[in-house]
């Protein structure tokens, strides 16, 4: 299981990069976006141009940051879950990415104990990778592999807006 967190960018990057070397390879993949939202992300168009990537994004179109958690947003994030864990279970998909789970995490949307047990139920055979900022400790415990992104400089703090096909 494999962590990829921090205020850097690249996360997600490197979920999708590790995906398309997979593929590569033959492998079969499946990603599943937490509380995506805000932009039209250029990965929700890849699915259909790439054979063996499946991928599902469960988001209302915004930023979710408000603590205590929106209603709707903690229905999303527990539907995410449930197809998370289906297919996760069915071991037919070799990688499975939880894009933003730590981020769902951190906002308590879903329950840390839940995540924790998923990842220990997993078949041997499923790489599971999960990203976002402020991965909670727990996660980081049981992973195999964590790395930080550390955000060193980011164009943004100059005003450059996010850029499609860059950024989103
Ligand atoms: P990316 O999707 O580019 O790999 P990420 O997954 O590491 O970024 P998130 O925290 O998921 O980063 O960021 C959500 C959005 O904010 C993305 O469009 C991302 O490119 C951008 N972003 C990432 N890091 C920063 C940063 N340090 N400052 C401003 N924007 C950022
Ligand atoms: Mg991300």
């Amino acid at each position: 299981m494999q962590v990829y967190t921090g205020n850097g960018k690249g996360k997600t990057t490197a979920a999708f990069g590790l995906a398309l070397r997979a593929i590569g390879r033959g492998l079969k993949v499946y990603v599943i976006q937490f509380i995506k939202g805000g932009f039209d992300y250029g990965e929700l168009y890849i699915a259909d141009k790439l054979p063996n990537l499946k991928l599902k994004a469960f988001g209302r179109g915004k930023f979710v940051t408000e603590k205590p958690a929106e209603k709707e947003d903690v229905k999303l994030a527990e539907e995410a879950l449930a197809l998370a864990e289906k297919v996760i279970k069915s071991g037919e998909y070799d990688i499975v990415i939880l894009d933003e789970v730590n981020v769902a995490l951190d906002l308590k949307l879903i329950k840390t104990e839940k995540v924790v047990e998923l990842v220990k139920s997993k078949p041997r055979h499923v790489e599971l990778v999960l990203t976002g900022r402020y991965a909670p400790a727990e996660i980081v415990e049981i992973a195999d592999l964590v790395t930080e992104m550390k955000e060193i400089k980011h164009p943004f703090s100059k005003g450059q807006q996010a850029r499609k096909g860059i950024e989103y």
